[in-house]
């Protein structure tokens, strides 16, 4: 069937040709841009570039995902007639370069909240209007539950998550998400793509280690792509989501839906999911709350990355800015990092971060606190870490969960709370299964690299001086 709209407007000799731009939205589905490139144009092609200039280099354990995420893509924009082109750096030279080689005269993209990725879509937006005959930049809004133009009554950015999530919650009641989106039917004029040559182009970028090919395994852990992401969200809500309130902060125990490096690649959409738990939550009265509040979370950390583009370098409060951290200690950095301070809660999660690029989002916690606090180390050195090591390295959630524990953050844990790790595994490892299952049974375990009560004093005392003089 022929698009009406394409056929009165179209000027250009053999139809119009757009292109798909796809950066954080790797999906085919539920997918506003790719569906009105291919209602609008005859023929469609896809560019992906990666390390634009200006972003942040995403960290290993993301390049490993999006090799996937990438090659699952490829596959299905081929079913649709449309070849993906993987090209590296400046994305204002590529598009425009793309633009004319194929005659392309629309590019569709899928808005990204970031304000350094706000900059790039806007010199791209002009560089592509001074082509001869001009191109345009449509773009689709973000991915995201609650616009970030939202103002509290005062007419303020909200700073407080239980204020902001009731009043999302109450405009999602009234104005629910949009509708999910089909696949859409292929191009009216599809292009062949060379499998072959765009597994040689996918190797040649390296996103996946070699020696040491410290990601062995991850085959059988993940799977990225579109599909498993749908898979992995109706089994989640199966099996799952009855149990979530009271098991998700149990490590032992996997009832999360462990869809995160899914939504930070956009392999499902946040919206999606809403309407799926909302479809759940008629068969299932009292199911998907809790749920729903961690998306609440995620929402809440992207909207603090809006009104404070710089999350990942400065305290979102300024009154930590004096905050006298002590010089980066190399040894207990180090020993942080590899699962050797001799606390068994902490080294079973930095062990399982290492061997699976993920950690649980209570391991998370307490790992942050012990680096921040008994520890004394920058949040940044941790965040850095996260970064590197996560399959969900994302760059809303990860600053604001490192702020928000270590105290200088949005809604932020107060400076006394300071997890004890031995608690905490007492708690929510009762039986120690998660501890057995990522740390050594057989090796000599090393003695703790701090002594946490007293540790606990002096983080104290050394927030408390802050307190004291702002
Ligand atoms: P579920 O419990 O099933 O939650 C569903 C979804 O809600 C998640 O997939 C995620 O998208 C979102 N979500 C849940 N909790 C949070 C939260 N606290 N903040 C923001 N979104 C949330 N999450 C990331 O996606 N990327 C990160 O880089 C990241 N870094 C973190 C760093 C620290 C120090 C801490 C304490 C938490 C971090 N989190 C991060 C949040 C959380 O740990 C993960 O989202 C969660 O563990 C992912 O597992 P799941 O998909 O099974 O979560």
């Amino acid at each position: 069937m022929t698009n009406p709209e394409a056929t009165i407007t179209d000027t250009e000799p053999g139809g119009r040709t757009g292109i798909v731009w796809f950066r954080r939205d790797l999906r085919v589905g539920d997918h506003p841009a790719l569906s009105r490139a291919l209602a609008e144009c005859d023929r469609v092609r896809a560019v992906f570039v990666l390390d634009e200039p200006g972003l942040r280099p995403i960290g290993g354990a993301s390049r490993w995902w999006l090799h996937g995420s990438l090659e699952r893509l490829a596959s299905d924009l081929a079913d649709l007639g449309i070849p993906l082109e993987i090209r590296t750096g400046d994305s204002v030279a590529h598009l425009r370069d793309l633009a004319r080689a194929t005659g392309a005269t629309r590019v569709y993209a899928t808005a990204r909240p970031g304000a350094a990725e706000r900059e790039i879509d806007e010199a791209v937006r002009e560089a592509l209007a001074m082509v001869p005959g001009g191109i345009s930049l449509r773009v689709s809004p973000p991915d995201l539950l609650v616009d970030p133009g939202l103002r509290t009554g005062e007419g303020r950015p909200y700073t407080v998550f239980t204020p902001f999530w009731r009043r999302a919650q109450d405009d999602l009641m009234r104005q629910p998400p949009r509708a999910s989106l089909p696949v859409p039917a292929p191009a009216r004029a599809p292009q062949t793509t060379n499998p072959d040559a765009f597994a040689r182009a996918l190797a040649a970028l390296g996103l996946r280690p070699t020696a040491p090919d410290w990601a062995a395994g991850w085959e059988d852990l993940w799977n990225p792509g579109e599909r498993c992401a749908h898979e992995r969200l109706g089994d989640f809500l199966d099996e799952d989501l009855g149990d979530y309130p009271d098991l998700r902060d149990r490590p032992d125990r996997r009832v999360t839906s462990r869809l995160s490096p899914h939504l930070v690649f956009g392999e499902i959409t946040v919206s999606h999911i809403w309407h799926a738990v909302d479809a759940h939550r008629r068969t299932h009265p009292g199911h998907g709350a809790s749920f729903l509040s961690e998306l609440g979370w995620r929402e809440f950390a992207h909207y603090q990355l809006v009104h404070f583009p710089d999350l990942a370098t400065l305290p979102w409060r300024p009154s930590f800015a004096g905050f006298p951290w002590p010089e980066p200690d190399p040894a207990l950095i180090r020993a942080w990092q590899t699962g050797t301070t001799g606390i068994d809660l902490v080294d079973a999660g930095m062990n399982e971060l290492w061997q699976t690029g993920t950690m649980h989002n209570r391991v998370r916690m307490v790992v942050a606190s012990l680096l921040t606090k008994n520890l004394l180390q920058h949040w940044r050195v941790g965040e850095e870490w996260f970064w590197d090591t996560l399959v969900d390295a994302d760059p809303a959630a990860n600053p604001f969960n490192w702020q928000w524990v270590a105290g200088s953050g949005a809604d932020a844990a107060p400076y006394f709370r300071i997890f004890n790790p031995e608690l905490q595994r007492k708690k929510f490892d009762p039986n120690g299964e998660y501890v057995r299952r990522w740390v050594p049974q057989d090796e000599l375990r090393p003695a703790p690299i701090v002594d946490l009560a007293r540790s606990r004093e002096a983080a104290l005392a050394a927030y408390r001086a802050r307190e004291e003089t702002t």
